[in-house]
């Protein structure tokens, strides 16, 4: 079984005598995928004793995160009334950074999946450079950390969403192309600039994959378990949720989408090759086609969502230049779509970023494609839906997956936390 990766592993129960860590975290994992269920209820969906049951919620409860709230009503023949175990958890929390383009941002989720804390700075990264930008990046971390001491709050980790490829091992940031970042260490000067506070462990994640832990943990309690998430920005990205499980390839690399040889026409790609789709549907793509160089849309010295705000508007007013824009973008999505849906068979394409802010002009097109070209007419194909959290799904997957390590080990996580209070 696979454990390293947020939210990302399911522990199977082998062995009914081992209560901790990995049913204590069995239990937890299916409070937050499934939502409040009665004692009986889990012993029923996790195979183990209702006495075990008890122990291990008696223990979770002590460690303050479950806690047992409403009746639950309907369960089994007699339908009495039971006591619904849910997640507590208001005392704990993950820290997620987000180092982009053009700004950096912290969020601070409960286990709960409540924010408690949420900042964002505006930033030109590729202009200030890895030192610049760690400063503001640490800035804004120290004044997470503060709001959590303030509130009683335990962090128990802190994961930085990189735009390119990461080294979880050794907290650096492989390659951002998008910022011409070439092993950037995030992890160590993040801790040396807070020198003076106790940090938990820092981790460092390409931004796309967290985008899916946050966009499956969206859905999960829908009981959707196979799912692919692309993401629109200056480069597209994603990833894929297989059977509750997410999809790590080899290295750590798999789902760079945006580089599937699918344009038709030769164009070069910020990566050296030519051809890649995110030279079809990739944010520069779409907005040299809407706009002029010279309007205002493509000054990339304002606010990005403003910006495409702007296109969007004008497609409302009849514009045809941004309409063509889009009818080429759902055109070229449904192409590499139809390409990652042969491959994975997902229930679900959850569109994020930029195709996000465009759904209402994209859905509908690209379902169609996708629904033309299902090699079995017959069966239900996926359904593509927008995300749940458009531009900030990245940071969030940060957090939840900076709280990793409570479904890894509750007790151990809690107890090796540094106390704030
Ligand atoms: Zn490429």
């Amino acid at each position: 079984m696979r454990t390293d990766a947020a939210g990302l592993a399911r522990p199977r129960v082998t062995d009914r005598s081992s209560i901790r860590p990995g049913n204590l975290g069995l239990v937890l994992r299916l409070l937050r995928d499934g939502g409040p269920r009665s004692r009986t209820a889990l012993a029923e969906d996790t195979g183990l004793p209702k006495a075990t049951i008890s122990t291990l919620v008696n223990e979770l409860s002590d460690l303050g995160l479950v806690r047992e709230g409403d009746l639950v009503r309907g369960e089994g023949v007699i339908g009495r009334p039971r006591l619904a175990v849910e997640l507590d958890g208001r005392g704990v929390c993950g820290i997620g950074l987000e180092i982009n383009c053009d700004y950096v941002a912290t969020i601070v989720v409960d286990l709960r999946g409540r924010t408690v804390f949420e900042r964002r700075a505006a930033a030109d990264v590729p202009l200030l450079g890895p030192g610049g930008t760690l400063d503001i990046t640490a800035g804004l971390l120290e004044s997470a950390i503060a709001h959590t001491r303030a509130g009683g709050i335990t962090p128990v980790g802190i994961t930085v969403a990189a735009p390119g490829g990461a080294d979880p091992a050794t907290g650096t940031i492989t390659t951002s192309v998008n910022l011409d970042w070439h092993d950037v260490a995030v992890g160590g000067p993040l801790k040396e600039r807070l020198a003076g506070t106790v940090l938990p462990p820092v981790s460092v994640r390409n931004d796309a994959h967290l985008g899916t832990v946050a966009e499956y943990l969206a859905v999960a309690g829908d009981g959707v378990q196979d799912l692919v998430y692309v993401t629109g920005e200056v480069g597209v990205g994603g990833g894929v949720y297989n059977a509750g499980r997410f999809y790590h390839g080899a290295h750590d690399r798999a789902c760079e989408f945006g580089h599937m040889p699918v344009n038709p026409e030769p164009v070069p790609c910020v990566c050296g090759r030519l051809g890649c789709w995110e030279t079809m549907v990739g944010l520069g793509a779409f907005l040299k086609k809407a706009a002029d160089p010279t309007d205002t849309v493509r000054n990339t010295m304002t606010d990005r969502e403003q910006r495409l705000a702007e296109l969007h508007r004008r497609a409302g007013a009849g514009d045809e230049r941004v309409l063509g824009a889009l009818r080429d973008l759902a055109a070229g999505l449904g192409r590499g779509l139809s390409l990652i849906v042969d491959a994975f068979d997902p229930r679900l394409v959850v569109v994020g970023g930029y195709f996000h802010q465009f759904a209402d002009y994209l859905l509908e097109p690209v379902q169609r494609i996708l629904d033309e070209r299902t090699l079995a007419p017959a069966v239900t194909t996926c359904q593509v839906r927008p995300s749940t959290y458009m531009y900030t799904s990245a940071l969030r997957g940060a957090a939840q997956y900076a709280l990793e390590s409570i479904y890894q080990d509750p007790a151990g996580t809690m107890n090796r936390s540094p106390a704030l209070t």
